[in-house]
């Protein structure tokens, strides 16, 4: 059986095509720009890439090249299962769930929650279940890996009708990729995950961290929103929530405008005066270009100070997990974050850490030390997976 894995967000959707009987993947693509007249689909199969205007630029024309794509497959009416991720499934969701209109109607009530991202997935959901009418489709939650917090993990200390009327509380992102590298890393490690605590760090233009508990979620660094916590690629992280009113007096800003800024305009992009990219980033510290050095120790201070903190949560660290566009592939980043993170017993070896690239991931640690470990990550593959297990389950 082919599971189709569908990320919608609000002007692009990211597909792929996975077969996790024989460990095949069919088709990856993104469709990007939609909802402007300049949208576009680039497809990779077979080899090779194709792209195709959509002029409309709807989710439902991404989709209807998609299943053109997979007509000429040959494997359309194979696709069996369709897994949708879904930002914020709030305090209702802790797994995933087959697509109901029920379902779909608590996903709706969970929009003020994540106002930018669960109406695009919704779309995205309707038009896909209209143009694969005949799959069963999954919803799998950036959220609900993170339902394991301890109330002490996901309570803010303010008032408790926030939280008992407007569910003001942290919820934690990035739960498929945080949940699938913990699950790597035992494997790499060669230990049950059952008996780790790790430190997981999901490094990427969204960047957060997470305590692994036996396999279970006690703490990460993002909360209400995706904004809380790290130093991101345009976004803040933590900062005093003073701040809102302060900047908004001082430079005449409205309270959306703060928020704004805070999402698009700050982390990595704001320090630097330069660029969002850590790529970038990397190459004009290289050349001295201050803004640049400032960003990246930021980034490094901070997130050093997070993970140190998930030691907290768990008592006792077995082993720091790196992932992510950054985490995957940036040396310096892993190399300074474990020089600040001798306090837990942490120590590079230099060579490893450079030899790990995307797709050459494994140990950094030096002999002795404790473990840190790179990890692919494989948002797709585990989507696929929760959306086989779930329909498994459902069958049996
Ligand atoms: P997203 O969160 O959108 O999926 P990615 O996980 O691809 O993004 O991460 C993007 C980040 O990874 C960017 O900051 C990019 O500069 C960084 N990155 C990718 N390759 C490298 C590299 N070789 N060295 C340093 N940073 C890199």
């Amino acid at each position: 059986m082919w599971t189709l894995v569908l990320n919608c967000g609000s002007s692009s959707v990211k597909f792929a095509l996975l077969n996790l009987d024989d460990d095949r993947v069919g088709l990856t693509g993104l469709a990007e720009r939609l909802g402007s007249a300049g949208a576009s689909a680039r497809l990779d199969m077979e080899g090779e890439r194709r792209t195709a205007d959509l002029r409309g630029g709807s989710y439902a024309e991404a989709f209807a090249v998609l299943a053109g794509a997979l007509d000429e497959l040959g494997v359309r009416t194979q696709v069996g299962a369709v897994g949708h991720r879904v930002v914020h499934g709030g305090e209702r969701f802790h797994a995933p769930v087959r697509l109901t209109d029920e379902v779909l109607g608590e996903i709706r009530a969970c929009v003020p929650l994540a106002p930018l991202h669960n109406p695009a997935n919704i779309a995205g959901i309707e038009a896909a279940q209209a143009a694969f009418p005949d799959a069963a489709h999954v919803a799998v939650f950036d959220t609900a890996f993170h339902q394991t917090m301890p109330e002490v993990a996901y309570r803010y200390p303010v008032p408790g009708d926030w939280y008992r009327q407007h569910g003001v509380r942290r919820y934690g992102f990035h739960g498929t990729s945080h949940a699938y590298v913990a699950a790597r890393a035992a494997q790499d490690l060669g230990r049950p995950l059952a008996e780790l605590n790790l430190v997981t760090a999901h490094l990427g233009n969204g960047c957060s961290v997470c305590a692994v508990q036996g396999g279970r979620s006690v703490d990460t660094s993002m909360g209400l929103t995706p904004l809380e916590g790290l130093v991101m690629g345009t976004r803040s992280g933590d900062v005093d929530p003073g701040l809102h009113d302060y900047i908004a007096r001082q430079a005449g800003l409205s309270l959306s405008e703060v928020t704004s800024a805070l999402n698009k305009e700050s982390g990595l992009l704001g320090l630097s005066g330069l660029s969002n990219d850590m790529r970038e980033l990397e190459e004009a510290a290289g050349r001295g270009h201050a803004g640049a050095r400032l960003a990246l120790d930021v980034f490094v201070y901070r997130l050093a100070k997070q993970m140190a903190g998930m030691a907290v949560a768990l008592g006792r660290v077995d082993a720091l997990v790196f992932t992510g566009g950054i985490g995957e592939n940036s040396a310096a980043v892993r190399g300074a974050v474990l020089a600040r993170l001798g306090v837990l017993g942490a120590a590079v070896d230099d060579e490893a850490n450079r030899a790990a690239v995307r797709g050459q991931a494994g140990r950094i640690s030096a002999p002795g030390a404790l473990a840190a470990l790179v990890v692919n990550t494989d948002e797709e593959r585990m989507i696929a997976e929760q959306t086989r297990a779930l329909l498994a389950g459902v069958s049996a």
